[in-house]
């Protein structure tokens, strides 16, 4: 029996996006193959509200995240992390021999602006990296205020990891100014794992190019010139089935608008966290709160293994906590196509079973 996920990924996948993918294939370098990507890409600007070049890599998220981190600095990196994948931008620095500093705060905690603004000003870095939706924690970094402070240090570039909330919330790229940003296909756009995809800024492609040792398979500067060179085209054979399931769930979520997918992902976000309110407590506060997934606090400290055995049985998954908030959280993700009758099921399984 197939169980309803609701966990942050991979999130279940439309039967037509799957079908989609089971398309034959077509030669990478042909008029098909370029019209193909420039579709994802022409989709996609608008998802991320961007005029800027979008770049896809055959990987999960994490390796355009390495791609970026690596590419793009020089002098050094200060990296914000408000958990586990805040603290990956800062593994990857370190194992790539990538000068970086990181910046932690106390779990369920955001960055702040003031600690931004702090380290921006002491000229030490010239990339700076944000989680903006942290799934370990369920913390949605305020990233209009660091916008704000960003813009008294311009040349600082901006890498953002966006893997799990782009298309669930308005994340608007350009008005932001955010130089690099990331996500990955199997979050809130509703496909199958495999996919990352990113938009960069012209000018941190050109402080890429002075640049050596950006690495080969993830460097940032082949994967934009292939755009130019070979129209829309990737350096390397890309995983073309998993490009046709991301184009047919982009037609999904145009069609379905996307104020209005913003909108079903905040009323989801509602739900979950009255009901965790309710029967538990929150980990995060509502000024940070997730629009994709809901971490919530273990009060009555049940087994979250045998709640998500019991939920097994009747088609359901939950998420334990991630990390060092393993049992002491939960999770309940709510994005991609997660329905408001689809809660109700799974909240509602959750209840019988503890007896709430
Ligand atoms: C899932 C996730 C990642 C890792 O992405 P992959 O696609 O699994 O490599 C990075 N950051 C955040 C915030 C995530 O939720």
């Amino acid at each position: 029996m197939h169980k309803k996920l609701f966990i942050p990924g991979p999130v279940d996948v439309r039967p037509e996006v799957l079908q989609a993918m089971a398309q034959p294939m077509i030669g990478h370098r042909t008029k098909d193959a370029s019209a193909l990507q420039r579709g994802i890409t022409e989709k996609m600007r608008k998802v991320f509200q961007t005029e800027n070049v979008m770049v896809l890599s055959t990987s999960s998220g994490s390796g355009m995240m390495e791609g970026a981190i690596r590419s793009f600095t020089g002098k050094g990196a200060a990296v914000f992390s408000v958990g586990a994948f805040g603290k990956r931008w800062h593994e990857m620095a370190v194992q790539n021999g990538v000068e970086a500093d990181l910046f932690e705060v106390p779990q369920g905690q955001p960055t702040l602006a003031s600690e931004v603004e702090k380290a921006l000003a002491t000229g030490k870095y010239d990339t700076f990296t944000i989680t903006h939706n942290e799934t370990s924690s369920g913390v949605m970094n305020p990233v209009q205020e660091i916008a704000e402070v960003r813009r008294r240090y311009p040349d600082v570039l901006w890498l953002m990891d966006t893997v799990s909330s782009m298309g669930g919330t308005s994340i608007p790229v350009d008005e932001l100014g955010v130089d690099c940003c990331i996500t990955s296909t199997q979050k809130a756009l509703g496909v199958p794992p495999g996919l990352a995809i990113g938009s960069v800024t012209e000018r941190s492609i050109d402080r890429a190019r002075g640049k050596g040792q950006r690495g080969f398979y993830l460097d940032m500067v082949k994967l934009y010139d292939f755009i130019f060179k070979k129209d829309h085209q990737y350096p390397s054979t890309p995983a073309l089935s998993l490009m046709y399931g991301l184009d047919k769930s982009l037609d999904f979520i145009m069609e379905e608008g996307l104020e209005n997918r913003w909108e079903r992902h905040r009323l989801n976000m509602e739900k979950v966290r009255a009901w965790g309110r309710k029967h538990f407590e929150l980990l995060v506060d509502d000024a940070y709160a997730s629009r994709t997934v809901t971490v919530i606090r273990n009060t009555r400290e049940i087994s979250v293994g045998d709640l998500n055995k019991a939920l097994g049985e009747r088609g359901f998954q939950i998420a334990n906590g991630y990390g060092e908030l393993k049992d002491k959280t939960f999770r309940i993700a709510h994005m991609a196509d997660c329905t408001s009758e689809g809660l109700d099921e799974v909240l509602g399984s959750i209840e019988e079973i503890l007896s709430l």
